[in-house]
């Protein structure tokens, strides 16, 4: 079941929908790994030739996985998805099935650190040549990205410092090298992604983040080109085991039911966060891309309606200063997760970024004030209160 002129919300309720023969209203959890055939006939011809409605093993495809992997492939503009374990296998899946030893790839410094792991540490192991570069810097796009660079990868808006790419600007240079441009877009949300509309080939999400959206399953996709979804993606995929789990595909295809409502309530909490915390006198920035005190709002206003549901503050002081802010906070919880229902607040320098040696700390901009604020669904008026009230005890 699907429209492609359907809009936003009724593709969520309802794209990639399937019916059993017995008629069910909500979508069905097919948790199974195995098919049986009629005949002996009947199996030797599904392995010549899978039908649309027809499955061999789970770990190549299932029902509910597929009616996921339908709704996911439309609401981010592509032709096909495939949907994976988490986000990390999904970038793990999309790099290690189309690059080979030899080839050059262009990535953002400013990446998600396992993004890095597996470009830095595993790419190069196996002979994969990397040039990192500034992603806001459009001139080091074009002197890194050369005749025989294969792949450019990005996240459209970084994770923890929010720097916003030009991201069209970035794919015109990549495709006229013959360059293929990998966008992972997990800060940006399904619902705001412009990836696709830019020139992505190939578009990454954690749905761990918003499209779960309440902090219970893990999930990725990759979206794309029927073509290469089917093709090297799912040929990389199948063999290597890195399946989103049918359960898991159940339960974000019901949260995808809400996205829209979550999402954009979110992003306008977040906005006036924003906007609350503004010019605050124990802060040295508050960064949210599409808030006007942002350095690149311009230019995320021009490629998007809103940056999704996360905001950075920079809190002066440093780390002792963040620390009592952090305690003293009530309704926000202190967790490395972000796009849950519930508020987040993180200290990238001590956790998710701990790792990365204090030069490239100083590079990306992640400084021992800086705190990533994920807005979640409480009411907003007592979001800002709370973090008023633990920024006097900053
Ligand atoms: C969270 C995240 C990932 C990894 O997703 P998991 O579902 O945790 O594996 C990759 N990229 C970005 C930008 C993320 O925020």
């Amino acid at each position: 079941m699907g429209n492609s002129n359907w809009k936003m919300r009724t593709k969520l309720v309802h794209e990639g929908a399937r019916r059993s023969q017995y008629g069910e209203v909500s979508e069905a959890l097919f948790l199974t790994q195995g098919f049986v055939y009629d005949s002996a006939e009947a199996a030797e011809q599904r392995f010549i030739e899978l039908g649309s409605d027809e499955f061999i093993y789970a770990r190549y495809g299932n029902p509910t996985t597929r009616m996921f992997e339908d709704r996911m492939a439309s609401i981010l503009g592509y032709e096909d998805a495939f949907a994976c374990a988490s986000g990390m296998a999904a970038v793990n899946g999309a790099l290690m099935s189309l690059l080979k030893a030899g080839d050059h790839v262009v990535s953002s410094r400013a990446l998600f650190g396992s993004c890095l792991y597996i470009l830095e540490d595993i790419l190069v192991r196996f002979g994969v040549e990397l040039t990192l570069v500034d992603g806001t810097d459009l001139d080091a796009w074009k002197t890194a990205i050369r005749d025989d660079t294969a792949l450019v990868f990005l996240e459209s808006i970084s994770n923890p410092t929010l720097e916003v790419i030009d991201l069209k600007q970035v794919c015109d240079i990549a495709h006229a090298k013959g360059a293929i441009v990998v966008a992972d877009d997990a800060m940006a949300t399904p619902i705001f992604s412009y990836a696709q509309r830019c020139g992505a080939d190939l578009t990454v999400v954690s749905t761990t983040k918003h499209v779960d959206g309440q902090g219970r399953v893990l999930g990725g996709i990759i979206a794309g080109s029927k073509e290469v979804i089917r093709g090297q993606v799912e040929a990389y995929m199948k063999h290597t085991g890195g399946a989103m789990s049918p359960f898991h595909a159940w339960v974000q295809l019901k949260s995808l039911e809400t996205l829209d409502l979550r999402v954009r309530q979110q992003s306008s909490t977040a906005l006036a966060i924003a906007e609350a915390l503004n010019g605050h006198a124990k802060l040295n920035a508050v960064r949210f891309p599409t808030h006007e005190a942002h350095p690149q709002y311009e230019l995320a206003k021009s490629q998007c309606e809103s940056a999704g549901t996360v905001l950075a503050i920079d809190v002066k002081g440093g780390k002792d200063a963040c620390f009592k802010f952090l305690n003293a906070l009530d309704i926000f919880t202190i967790s490395n997760n972000f796009a849950d229902a519930k508020s987040i607040a993180t200290h990238p320098a001590t956790t998710t970024h701990a790792r990365l040696p204090q030069e490239q700390k100083d590079v990306l901009g992640i400084t021992e004030g800086l705190v990533r604020i994920s807005a979640g669904l409480e009411d907003p008026s007592d979001l800002i209160a709370d973090l008023k009230a633990a920024l006097e005890q900053a």
